[in-house]
């Protein structure tokens, strides 16, 4: 990985208070390494030698040590970069780490995984250290395709990883698709999804592709080497929508969609509620529920009793201040609470079940109706949304143009508290 050089430290103002309270119930760990960039990923990621990744190993461990007294994770996902590169004794490592100072006991605990990089051994590892969810990253199922964007697995690894993780014992797996690739058609689409469903997964993600700053396909973008077409996108989601329906999927946010529980199934995951079904990722409910959750590894954001804050986009720099025994922070801010509920606001519209307003309330100390009541309207006048006695929530339209609704809700900017 090609980290910036690393960058003058100035004075730090006193880190922000953070006011006692309990545990917080959820835990992010971001492993920046992978071993390919993809064309479209902008994402704090890339390759490393194998003494960075050690390094960060050993940095990590320190930075779950620091945090640990604060956290007793419900949910904890490990994302990237690409988590399953870490070799079997890194892994051995951080797991034993997190069992050790309690932080190994989550209900929900995910690990992102590329299929070129599941064995039998890791899998076994990962399970019989309580991870439980696996999310794959696997985009596409045809071969040019992935090509195109640069991933470094095959369909056929994708299928043998499926394999390997349900013999090891996983019974919830994700799997990640990308809709509007470059040269894709809606027969290859379909096509994809349906094999994806076929595969038994319990998860979709599915993400529309998106022409990030900084990354080649942008560039190929601007050259006009790529056609954009919205329409043959919108039809994509659309069907996505549909045929996923079909399937026992239930859609809960605008790119997620879990299984329900069929008749008779032993899990232990009920569906939750109406919008909510029993194989929806807690963890992201979390966040977009407005949950406080901490963030580890380089570039991971945290948001914690009030205060926001995100570690340093660079792993030398992040492991050299975890070495000195302090944690990497880039910047922190407190967000005043209008902003913070306007933000809730924002990311709970993107479920499907929207926002309870007794629950908007008891979180954010707002009432939606008082405060929005202007915004609720209009998305209601374009046809976006839907306002009950309890509820207020986007309808299918409004998903698709969910961004733009949830933009509304934002207010102000936070306040720097230490840099
Ligand atoms: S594997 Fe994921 S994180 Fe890594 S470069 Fe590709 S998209 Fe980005």
């Amino acid at each position: 990985m090609s980290d910036a050089p690393i960058p003058l430290l100035r004075a730090q103002a006193p880190p922000p208070a953070v006011p006692a309270g309990p545990p917080v119930d959820s835990l992010y760990v971001h492993v920046p390494f992978c071993a390919h960039k993809c064309e479209y990923c902008a994402f704090y990621s890339g390759q490393a030698p194998g003494e960075v990744i050690q390094r960060y190993v050993g940095a990590l461990v320190r930075e779950l040590e620091v945090v640990a007294p604060d956290c007793r994770p419900r949910t904890v996902f490990f994302g990237g970069g690409t988590p399953s590169l870490l070799n079997l004794r890194q892994w051995e490592t951080v797991l034993t780490t997190m069992h050790r100072v309690g932080l190994g006991d989550a209900a929900e605990w995910t690990v992102e995984c590329n299929p070129a990089t599941v064995s039998a051994d890791k899998a076994a590892l990962l399970r019989s250290h309580g991870v439980n969810r696996i999310s794959m990253g696997v985009q596409s199922l045809d071969e040019a395709l992935l090509d195109r964007l640069g991933r470094v697995h095959s369909r056929d690894m994708v299928f043998r990883s499926v394999d390997i993780l349900r013999a090891a014992g996983f019974d919830n797996l994700n799997i990640d698709l990308m809709f509007a690739i470059p040269g894709q058609t809606m027969d290859i689409w379909h096509r994809t999804l349906d094999e994806a469903l076929a595969l038994g997964t319990e998860h979709l993600s599915c993400y529309e592709v998106i022409y990030e700053e900084d990354t080649p396909l942008y560039e190929q973008m601007k050259a006009g080497e790529v056609d954009v077409d919205e329409d043959l996108a919108c039809d994509m989601y659309e069907a996505l929508v549909d045929r996923s329906a079909e399937a026992g999927f239930q859609q809960y946010e605008v790119a997620n969609f879990g299984r329900r529980r069929r008749a008779g199934e032993t899990v232990d995951r009920p569906d939750v509620e109406e919008f909510i079904p029993a194989f929806a990722c807690r963890h992201n409910i979390g966040y977009w529920r407005g949950r406080d959750s901490y963030g580890l590894g380089p570039s991971a954001s945290e948001w914690v009793r009030g205060v926001r804050s995100r570690n340093w986009s660079n792993t030398a720099l992040y492991c050299e201040q975890l070495e000195k025994g302090r944690r990497a922070k880039e910047f922190a801010e407190a967000l005043p609470p209008i902003g913070r509920a306007g933000e809730m606001a924002a990311f709970g519209l993107r479920m499907n079940a929207g926002w309870p307003f007794g629950e908007f309330k008891a979180r954010t100390g707002f009432d939606l109706r008082d405060e929005w009541a202007f915004e609720m309207t209009q998305l209601q006048l374009r046809g976006w949304a839907e306002r009950t006695e309890t509820h207020f929530r986007l309808n299918r339209k409004g998903l698709r143009f969910a961004d733009s609704a949830a933009e509304m809700f934002l207010r102000l900017e936070g306040t720097a508290v230490g840099k």
